[in-house]
Protein backbone atom coordinates (compact mmCIF):
# COMPACT_ATOMS: atom_id res chain seq x y z
CA UNK A 1 0.00 0.00 0.00
CA UNK A 2 2.85 2.16 1.14
CA UNK A 3 4.45 1.74 -2.27
CA UNK A 4 0.91 2.40 -4.21
CA UNK A 5 0.64 5.80 -2.77
CA UNK A 6 4.65 7.00 -3.25
CA UNK A 7 4.21 5.72 -6.91
CA UNK A 8 0.94 7.56 -7.13
CA UNK A 9 2.24 10.81 -5.23
CA UNK A 10 5.37 10.31 -7.87
CA UNK A 11 3.05 10.30 -10.94
CA UNK A 12 1.07 13.30 -9.99
CA UNK A 13 4.26 15.03 -8.98
CA UNK A 14 6.60 14.62 -12.40
CA UNK A 15 4.72 13.83 -14.93
CA UNK A 16 2.86 16.63 -15.94
CA UNK A 17 0.56 16.22 -19.38
CA UNK A 18 3.85 17.64 -21.31
CA UNK A 19 2.42 17.40 -25.20
CA UNK A 20 -0.60 19.96 -24.37
CA UNK A 21 1.50 21.83 -21.87
CA UNK A 22 4.17 21.82 -24.75
CA UNK A 23 1.59 22.81 -26.95
CA UNK A 24 0.11 25.73 -25.05
CA UNK A 25 3.42 27.22 -24.32
CA UNK A 26 4.58 26.89 -27.99
CA UNK A 27 1.10 28.73 -28.35
CA UNK A 28 2.15 31.63 -26.41
CA UNK A 29 5.20 32.11 -27.81
CA UNK A 30 3.91 31.94 -31.25
CA UNK A 31 1.54 34.32 -30.54
CA UNK A 32 3.94 37.03 -28.62
CA UNK A 33 6.66 36.74 -31.65
CA UNK A 34 3.68 37.11 -34.27
CA UNK A 35 1.23 39.59 -33.41
CA UNK A 36 2.52 40.90 -29.48
CA UNK A 37 1.14 43.94 -28.04
CA UNK A 38 4.30 44.62 -25.88
CA UNK A 39 6.48 46.61 -27.96
CA UNK A 40 3.86 49.02 -29.10
CA UNK A 41 3.00 49.72 -25.46
CA UNK A 42 6.70 50.19 -24.37
CA UNK A 43 6.81 52.92 -27.52
CA UNK A 44 3.87 54.39 -25.86
CA UNK A 45 4.96 54.85 -22.31
CA UNK A 46 8.57 55.67 -23.50
CA UNK A 47 8.44 58.27 -26.62
CA UNK A 48 4.88 59.91 -25.71
CA UNK A 49 5.33 59.88 -22.02
CA UNK A 50 8.28 59.33 -20.88
CA UNK A 51 10.53 58.90 -17.78
CA UNK A 52 8.19 58.95 -14.89
CA UNK A 53 9.45 59.82 -11.36
CA UNK A 54 7.01 58.89 -8.81
CA UNK A 55 4.52 61.38 -7.93
CA UNK A 56 4.95 63.11 -11.24
CA UNK A 57 2.69 64.00 -13.76
CA UNK A 58 4.41 61.77 -16.23
CA UNK A 59 3.69 58.93 -13.58
CA UNK A 60 0.18 59.96 -13.68
CA UNK A 61 -0.27 59.76 -17.39
CA UNK A 62 1.68 56.48 -17.19
CA UNK A 63 -1.05 55.13 -14.60
CA UNK A 64 -4.16 56.37 -17.23
CA UNK A 65 -2.79 54.94 -19.92
CA UNK A 66 -1.82 51.50 -18.72
CA UNK A 67 -5.51 51.49 -17.59
CA UNK A 68 -7.21 52.31 -20.05
CA UNK A 69 -4.93 49.67 -22.29
CA UNK A 70 -5.80 46.81 -19.66
CA UNK A 71 -9.74 48.30 -19.92
CA UNK A 72 -9.62 47.32 -23.55
CA UNK A 73 -8.21 44.00 -22.86
CA UNK A 74 -11.28 42.78 -21.10
CA UNK A 75 -10.15 41.77 -18.41
CA UNK A 76 -12.62 40.90 -15.47
CA UNK A 77 -11.51 43.40 -13.12
CA UNK A 78 -9.86 46.85 -13.42
CA UNK A 79 -8.63 49.23 -10.93
CA UNK A 80 -6.83 51.53 -9.54
CA UNK A 81 -5.09 51.00 -5.96
CA UNK A 82 -4.34 54.57 -3.95
CA UNK A 83 -0.99 54.64 -2.62
CA UNK A 84 1.20 57.80 -1.41
CA UNK A 85 4.14 58.17 -2.99
CA UNK A 86 6.89 60.90 -2.18
CA UNK A 87 7.63 63.36 -4.62
CA UNK A 88 11.05 64.53 -5.40
CA UNK A 89 12.17 67.37 -7.80
CA UNK A 90 15.53 67.54 -10.29
CA UNK A 91 15.20 71.33 -10.65
CA UNK A 92 17.52 72.30 -13.22
CA UNK A 93 20.23 70.88 -14.46
CA UNK A 94 23.31 69.79 -11.87
CA UNK A 95 26.92 71.29 -12.99
CA UNK A 96 30.50 70.36 -11.34
CA UNK A 97 34.09 71.06 -12.01
CA UNK A 98 37.25 69.91 -10.48
CA UNK A 99 39.97 72.51 -9.64
CA UNK A 100 43.37 71.58 -9.98
CA UNK A 101 44.07 75.40 -9.04
CA UNK A 102 42.63 78.56 -9.02
CA UNK A 103 40.64 79.27 -11.89
CA UNK A 104 42.09 75.84 -13.78
CA UNK A 105 39.03 73.75 -14.20
CA UNK A 106 38.14 70.75 -16.17
CA UNK A 107 33.77 70.16 -16.25
CA UNK A 108 32.91 66.58 -14.94
CA UNK A 109 29.16 65.32 -15.70
CA UNK A 110 27.00 64.67 -11.97
CA UNK A 111 23.64 64.07 -11.94
CA UNK A 112 21.76 64.53 -8.30
CA UNK A 113 21.32 61.13 -6.35
CA UNK A 114 17.11 60.89 -5.94
CA UNK A 115 16.18 62.06 -2.64
CA UNK A 116 19.15 64.00 -1.89
CA UNK A 117 18.88 67.96 -0.79
CA UNK A 118 19.96 70.97 -2.87
CA UNK A 119 23.63 72.41 -2.42
CA UNK A 120 23.21 76.24 -1.36
CA UNK A 121 22.13 78.32 -3.95
CA UNK A 122 25.67 78.75 -4.92
CA UNK A 123 27.00 75.79 -5.09
CA UNK A 124 29.33 73.63 -2.79
CA UNK A 125 33.96 73.87 -3.24
CA UNK A 126 35.85 72.14 -0.85
CA UNK A 127 38.32 69.58 -0.60
CA UNK A 128 37.74 66.03 -1.38
CA UNK A 129 38.82 62.94 0.09
CA UNK A 130 38.48 59.60 -1.69
CA UNK A 131 37.17 56.65 0.15
CA UNK A 132 36.29 52.91 -1.36
CA UNK A 133 35.01 50.94 1.75
CA UNK A 134 32.44 52.66 4.34
CA UNK A 135 35.19 51.36 6.95
CA UNK A 136 37.31 53.87 5.64
CA UNK A 137 35.00 56.72 7.20
CA UNK A 138 35.70 55.56 10.82
CA UNK A 139 39.81 55.62 10.28
CA UNK A 140 39.39 59.06 8.38
CA UNK A 141 37.67 60.26 11.70
CA UNK A 142 35.78 63.94 11.94
CA UNK A 143 39.87 65.25 10.94
CA UNK A 144 40.44 63.41 7.58
CA UNK A 145 36.63 64.43 6.99
CA UNK A 146 34.99 67.53 8.63
CA UNK A 147 34.31 70.46 5.67
CA UNK A 148 35.55 67.96 2.83
CA UNK A 149 33.45 66.42 -0.10
CA UNK A 150 33.89 62.66 0.60
CA UNK A 151 33.87 60.76 -2.91
CA UNK A 152 33.24 57.45 -2.58
CA UNK A 153 35.30 55.50 -5.69
CA UNK A 154 34.66 51.97 -5.42
CA UNK A 155 33.99 50.43 -8.80
CA UNK A 156 31.50 47.33 -9.40
CA UNK A 157 33.53 44.11 -9.50
CA UNK A 158 34.08 43.31 -13.25
CA UNK A 159 34.51 39.74 -13.12
CA UNK A 160 31.34 38.82 -11.84
CA UNK A 161 29.14 37.41 -14.71
CA UNK A 162 26.01 37.90 -12.74
CA UNK A 163 25.96 41.56 -12.95
CA UNK A 164 23.70 42.28 -10.25
CA UNK A 165 26.26 40.48 -7.86
CA UNK A 166 28.23 43.28 -8.92
CA UNK A 167 25.94 45.90 -8.32
CA UNK A 168 24.83 44.60 -5.29
CA UNK A 169 28.59 44.79 -3.89
CA UNK A 170 29.17 48.55 -4.76
CA UNK A 171 26.06 50.06 -4.19
CA UNK A 172 25.85 51.06 -0.75
CA UNK A 173 27.82 53.89 -1.26
CA UNK A 174 25.17 55.26 -3.68
CA UNK A 175 22.32 54.36 -0.96
CA UNK A 176 23.98 55.43 2.56
CA UNK A 177 27.15 57.41 2.09
CA UNK A 178 25.94 60.57 2.31
CA UNK A 179 24.26 59.22 5.49
CA UNK A 180 27.73 57.96 6.77
CA UNK A 181 29.80 60.68 5.49
CA UNK A 182 27.59 63.26 7.20
CA UNK A 183 28.20 61.85 10.76
CA UNK A 184 31.75 62.60 10.44
CA UNK A 185 31.07 66.73 9.26
CA UNK A 186 31.45 65.83 5.03
CA UNK A 187 29.72 68.53 3.12
CA UNK A 188 29.10 66.76 0.11
CA UNK A 189 29.35 63.14 -1.15
CA UNK A 190 29.88 62.46 -4.92
CA UNK A 191 29.94 58.65 -5.97
CA UNK A 192 31.26 56.79 -8.81
CA UNK A 193 28.14 56.05 -10.90
CA UNK A 194 26.84 52.32 -10.55
CA UNK A 195 28.35 50.81 -14.17
CA UNK A 196 30.62 48.68 -15.85
CA UNK A 197 30.81 50.95 -18.82
CA UNK A 198 33.22 53.42 -18.98
CA UNK A 199 31.53 56.45 -20.31
CA UNK A 200 30.59 60.07 -19.32
CA UNK A 201 27.14 59.43 -18.38
CA UNK A 202 26.44 59.65 -14.49
CA UNK A 203 23.54 57.09 -13.37
CA UNK A 204 21.11 58.41 -10.96
CA UNK A 205 19.27 56.23 -7.59
CA UNK A 206 17.66 55.94 -4.58
CA UNK A 207 19.77 57.21 -1.51
CA UNK A 208 18.67 57.57 2.20
CA UNK A 209 19.16 59.95 5.11
CA UNK A 210 17.97 57.27 7.49
CA UNK A 211 17.28 59.12 10.85
CA UNK A 212 19.80 62.07 10.42
CA UNK A 213 17.86 65.44 11.04
CA UNK A 214 17.57 67.62 8.65
CA UNK A 215 20.31 70.15 9.27
CA UNK A 216 22.90 67.15 9.21
CA UNK A 217 21.62 65.96 5.50
CA UNK A 218 24.57 66.87 2.72
CA UNK A 219 23.82 67.06 -0.65
CA UNK A 220 24.82 63.43 -3.12
CA UNK A 221 25.05 63.13 -6.76
CA UNK A 222 26.65 60.49 -8.96
CA UNK A 223 29.52 61.66 -11.44
CA UNK A 224 30.54 59.65 -14.46
CA UNK A 225 32.76 56.84 -14.49
CA UNK A 226 35.57 58.62 -16.67
CA UNK A 227 34.97 61.60 -14.17
CA UNK A 228 35.66 59.58 -11.09
CA UNK A 229 38.81 58.52 -12.90
CA UNK A 230 39.34 61.74 -14.07
CA UNK A 231 38.88 62.95 -10.17
CA UNK A 232 40.80 59.88 -8.84
CA UNK A 233 43.31 61.16 -10.67
CA UNK A 234 44.46 64.59 -10.28
CA UNK A 235 43.54 63.78 -6.64
CA UNK A 236 46.82 61.70 -6.70
CA UNK A 237 48.84 64.30 -8.45
CA UNK A 238 47.80 67.27 -6.25
CA UNK A 239 45.35 66.14 -2.71
CA UNK A 240 44.56 70.07 -2.23
CA UNK A 241 42.46 70.31 -5.45
CA UNK A 242 38.39 71.45 -4.58
CA UNK A 243 35.87 69.91 -6.10
CA UNK A 244 32.75 71.96 -6.83
CA UNK A 245 28.89 71.31 -7.61
CA UNK A 246 25.44 72.86 -7.57
CA UNK A 247 22.05 71.24 -7.48
CA UNK A 248 18.70 72.61 -6.38
CA UNK A 249 16.51 69.06 -6.26
CA UNK A 250 13.99 69.16 -3.41
CA UNK A 251 11.87 66.63 -1.51
CA UNK A 252 8.37 68.11 -2.11
CA UNK A 253 6.84 65.74 0.26
CA UNK A 254 3.87 63.20 -0.19
CA UNK A 255 1.23 62.89 -3.05
CA UNK A 256 -1.37 60.88 -4.03
CA UNK A 257 -0.81 57.99 -6.84
CA UNK A 258 -1.99 54.58 -8.22
CA UNK A 259 -0.64 50.90 -8.52
CA UNK A 260 -2.31 49.72 -11.90
CA UNK A 261 -4.66 46.39 -11.41
CA UNK A 262 -6.66 44.01 -13.84
CA UNK A 263 -7.18 40.34 -13.40
CA UNK A 264 -8.49 37.26 -14.81
CA UNK A 265 -10.83 35.49 -12.44
CA UNK A 266 -9.90 32.02 -11.65
CA UNK A 267 -12.66 29.28 -12.83
CA UNK A 268 -12.05 26.64 -10.29
CA UNK A 269 -9.76 28.53 -7.57
CA UNK A 270 -10.54 31.82 -7.60
CA UNK A 271 -9.01 32.66 -4.42
CA UNK A 272 -5.68 31.56 -5.44
CA UNK A 273 -4.21 34.64 -6.82
CA UNK A 274 -1.12 34.88 -9.07
CA UNK A 275 0.30 37.72 -9.40
CA UNK A 276 2.79 39.32 -12.33
CA UNK A 277 4.27 42.80 -12.24
CA UNK A 278 6.86 45.37 -12.85
CA UNK A 279 7.11 48.80 -11.89
CA UNK A 280 5.53 52.14 -13.51
CA UNK A 281 7.73 54.72 -12.65
CA UNK A 282 11.27 55.38 -12.95
CA UNK A 283 13.95 57.61 -13.22
CA UNK A 284 13.87 61.00 -15.11
CA UNK A 285 17.18 61.37 -17.34
CA UNK A 286 16.14 58.84 -19.92
CA UNK A 287 12.64 57.22 -21.17
CA UNK A 288 12.57 54.10 -18.06
CA UNK A 289 12.05 51.67 -21.26
CA UNK A 290 14.01 49.17 -19.60
CA UNK A 291 13.70 49.95 -15.97
CA UNK A 292 10.79 49.10 -16.10
CA UNK A 293 8.39 50.03 -18.35
CA UNK A 294 9.38 46.90 -20.08
CA UNK A 295 8.72 45.07 -17.01
CA UNK A 296 5.28 46.54 -16.90
CA UNK A 297 4.06 45.89 -20.93
CA UNK A 298 5.38 42.25 -20.34
CA UNK A 299 3.66 41.68 -17.57
CA UNK A 300 0.05 42.84 -19.20
CA UNK A 301 1.45 40.56 -22.74
CA UNK A 302 1.39 37.96 -20.28
CA UNK A 303 -1.92 37.73 -18.94
CA UNK A 304 -2.98 39.14 -22.82
CA UNK A 305 -1.48 36.04 -24.31
CA UNK A 306 -3.71 33.68 -21.68
CA UNK A 307 -6.46 35.41 -23.68
CA UNK A 308 -5.59 35.18 -27.12
CA UNK A 309 -4.86 31.88 -26.88
CA UNK A 310 -8.04 30.69 -25.41
CA UNK A 311 -6.41 29.52 -21.86
CA UNK A 312 -8.64 29.87 -18.66
CA UNK A 313 -7.44 30.15 -15.71
CA UNK A 314 -7.98 28.16 -12.95
CA UNK A 315 -6.97 30.82 -10.32
CA UNK A 316 -7.36 34.24 -10.39
CA UNK A 317 -4.19 35.83 -12.65
CA UNK A 318 -3.59 39.18 -11.55
CA UNK A 319 -0.98 42.07 -13.60
CA UNK A 320 0.41 44.42 -11.18
CA UNK A 321 1.88 47.72 -12.22
CA UNK A 322 3.82 49.06 -8.96
CA UNK A 323 4.20 52.64 -8.39
CA UNK A 324 7.75 54.33 -6.72
CA UNK A 325 9.72 51.81 -6.30
CA UNK A 326 12.25 53.52 -7.37
CA UNK A 327 12.59 56.04 -3.99
CA UNK A 328 11.55 53.05 -1.68
CA UNK A 329 9.00 50.35 -3.19
CA UNK A 330 5.67 52.17 -2.05
CA UNK A 331 3.99 50.41 -4.37
CA UNK A 332 4.59 46.81 -3.40
CA UNK A 333 4.45 47.60 0.45
CA UNK A 334 0.69 49.19 -0.26
CA UNK A 335 0.10 46.27 -2.61
CA UNK A 336 0.95 43.61 0.43
CA UNK A 337 -0.24 45.42 2.91
CA UNK A 338 -3.96 45.73 1.15
CA UNK A 339 -3.43 42.01 0.47
CA UNK A 340 -2.78 40.83 3.78
CA UNK A 341 -5.89 42.92 5.59
CA UNK A 342 -8.27 41.62 2.65
CA UNK A 343 -6.55 37.88 3.73
CA UNK A 344 -6.09 37.30 -0.03
CA UNK A 345 -4.15 33.94 -0.83
CA UNK A 346 -1.22 34.86 -3.02
CA UNK A 347 0.55 31.23 -3.89
CA UNK A 348 2.98 32.97 -6.64
CA UNK A 349 4.40 36.21 -7.60
CA UNK A 350 6.20 36.82 -10.59
CA UNK A 351 8.60 40.08 -10.94
CA UNK A 352 9.88 41.20 -14.87
CA UNK A 353 12.48 44.61 -13.19
CA UNK A 354 15.98 43.10 -15.18
CA UNK A 355 15.55 45.06 -18.49
CA UNK A 356 14.37 43.74 -21.52
CA UNK A 357 17.39 41.86 -22.74
CA UNK A 358 17.92 38.13 -24.25
CA UNK A 359 15.28 35.99 -21.22
CA UNK A 360 18.06 32.98 -20.26
CA UNK A 361 15.66 32.20 -17.45
CA UNK A 362 13.67 32.84 -13.81
CA UNK A 363 15.18 32.60 -10.32
CA UNK A 364 13.08 31.28 -7.36
CA UNK A 365 12.51 31.97 -3.93
CA UNK A 366 10.74 29.58 -2.43
CA UNK A 367 10.21 26.24 -0.66
CA UNK A 368 12.82 23.34 -1.62
CA UNK A 369 9.90 21.34 -2.87
CA UNK A 370 8.68 23.86 -4.85
CA UNK A 371 11.75 23.85 -6.79
CA UNK A 372 12.44 20.88 -7.00
CA UNK A 373 9.18 20.67 -8.99
CA UNK A 374 9.65 23.78 -11.29
CA UNK A 375 12.97 22.08 -12.07
CA UNK A 376 10.92 19.84 -13.86
CA UNK A 377 9.29 22.59 -15.83
CA UNK A 378 12.93 23.32 -17.26
CA UNK A 379 12.58 21.46 -20.74
CA UNK A 380 9.44 23.26 -21.75
CA UNK A 381 11.54 26.40 -21.75
CA UNK A 382 14.57 24.67 -23.51
CA UNK A 383 13.60 25.22 -26.82
CA UNK A 384 13.66 29.27 -26.56
CA UNK A 385 16.80 28.79 -24.49
CA UNK A 386 15.15 30.14 -21.65
CA UNK A 387 15.49 27.47 -19.14
CA UNK A 388 18.44 28.86 -16.67
CA UNK A 389 16.54 28.10 -13.23
CA UNK A 390 17.91 28.95 -10.11
CA UNK A 391 17.21 30.01 -6.89
CA UNK A 392 17.96 33.27 -6.26
CA UNK A 393 15.95 36.93 -5.65
CA UNK A 394 12.46 37.78 -7.13
CA UNK A 395 11.87 41.67 -7.38
CA UNK A 396 11.54 44.42 -4.99
CA UNK A 397 7.48 44.98 -5.77
CA UNK A 398 6.92 41.46 -4.86
CA UNK A 399 9.41 40.78 -2.22
CA UNK A 400 7.17 42.45 0.62
CA UNK A 401 4.23 39.49 -0.49
CA UNK A 402 6.95 37.14 0.99
CA UNK A 403 5.68 34.48 3.50
CA UNK A 404 6.48 30.51 4.06
CA UNK A 405 4.27 29.42 1.18
CA UNK A 406 4.13 31.72 -1.76
CA UNK A 407 6.57 31.25 -4.53
CA UNK A 408 8.46 34.26 -5.63
CA UNK A 409 10.10 34.51 -9.17
CA UNK A 410 11.57 36.93 -10.96
CA UNK A 411 12.84 37.08 -14.97
CA UNK A 412 16.38 36.36 -15.39
CA UNK A 413 17.41 38.43 -19.04
CA UNK A 414 21.29 38.51 -19.86
CA UNK A 415 22.82 41.26 -17.42
CA UNK A 416 25.71 42.07 -19.20
CA UNK A 417 24.36 45.46 -20.69
CA UNK A 418 21.56 45.79 -18.35
CA UNK A 419 24.19 48.32 -16.30
CA UNK A 420 25.16 50.54 -19.75
CA UNK A 421 21.64 51.77 -19.03
CA UNK A 422 20.58 51.39 -15.55
CA UNK A 423 19.70 54.80 -13.88
CA UNK A 424 21.13 56.93 -17.27
CA UNK A 425 20.02 59.10 -19.86
CA UNK A 426 20.31 56.16 -22.14
CA UNK A 427 17.88 54.01 -21.08
CA UNK A 428 15.76 54.65 -23.28
CA UNK A 429 13.43 52.97 -26.40
CA UNK A 430 15.94 52.56 -28.87
CA UNK A 431 17.57 50.61 -26.81
CA UNK A 432 15.02 48.11 -26.75
CA UNK A 433 14.82 44.74 -28.90
CA UNK A 434 11.76 44.05 -30.03
CA UNK A 435 12.33 40.28 -29.97
CA UNK A 436 13.70 40.21 -26.76
CA UNK A 437 11.41 42.13 -25.20
CA UNK A 438 8.35 39.25 -26.76
CA UNK A 439 10.57 36.66 -25.43
CA UNK A 440 10.66 37.15 -21.97
CA UNK A 441 6.50 38.18 -21.76
CA UNK A 442 6.12 35.00 -23.49
CA UNK A 443 8.53 33.12 -21.01
CA UNK A 444 6.40 34.81 -18.18
CA UNK A 445 3.11 34.09 -19.81
CA UNK A 446 4.16 30.37 -20.19
CA UNK A 447 5.68 29.98 -16.14
CA UNK A 448 2.07 31.98 -15.32
CA UNK A 449 0.53 29.07 -17.09
CA UNK A 450 2.18 26.05 -15.53
CA UNK A 451 1.53 27.57 -11.68
CA UNK A 452 -2.05 28.75 -12.67
CA UNK A 453 -2.31 24.54 -13.80
CA UNK A 454 -0.79 22.57 -11.52
CA UNK A 455 -0.74 25.34 -8.58
CA UNK A 456 1.94 25.18 -5.95
CA UNK A 457 3.05 22.60 -3.27
CA UNK A 458 1.67 23.20 -0.14
CA UNK A 459 3.99 24.16 2.79
CA UNK A 460 3.76 21.30 4.91
CA UNK A 461 5.52 22.73 8.35
CA UNK A 462 2.80 24.70 8.91
ZN1 LIG B 1 13.60 48.79 -11.62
Amino acid sequence: MRYLIIGLLLLTTCCWSQDADQQQIDKIFAKALNEGKSYQWLDYLSNRIGGRLSGSVQAEQAVKYTKAQMDSLGFDRVWLQPVMVPKWVRGTPEFAYIESKPGITNNVPITALGGSVPTPAGGIKANVVEVHQMEELEKLGRDGIAGKIVFFNRPMKADLINTFEAYSGAVEQRYKGAMEAAKYGAVGVIVRSLTLRQDNLPHTGYMTYGDLPEYQRIPAAAISTNGAELLSTTLKLNPAIRFYFKQNCKMLGEVESYNVIGEISGETHPDEILVVGGHLDSWDLGDGAHDDGAGCVQSMEALRLLQATNYKPQRTIRVVLFMSEEIGIWGGKKYAEVAKAKNEEHIFALESDAGAFTPRGFSFDCSQANLERVLNWKPFFQPYLIHSFIAGGSGADIGPLKDDSIVLAGLRPDSQRYFDHHHAENDTFEHINRRELELGAAAMSSLLYLFDKYGIVPNTKG
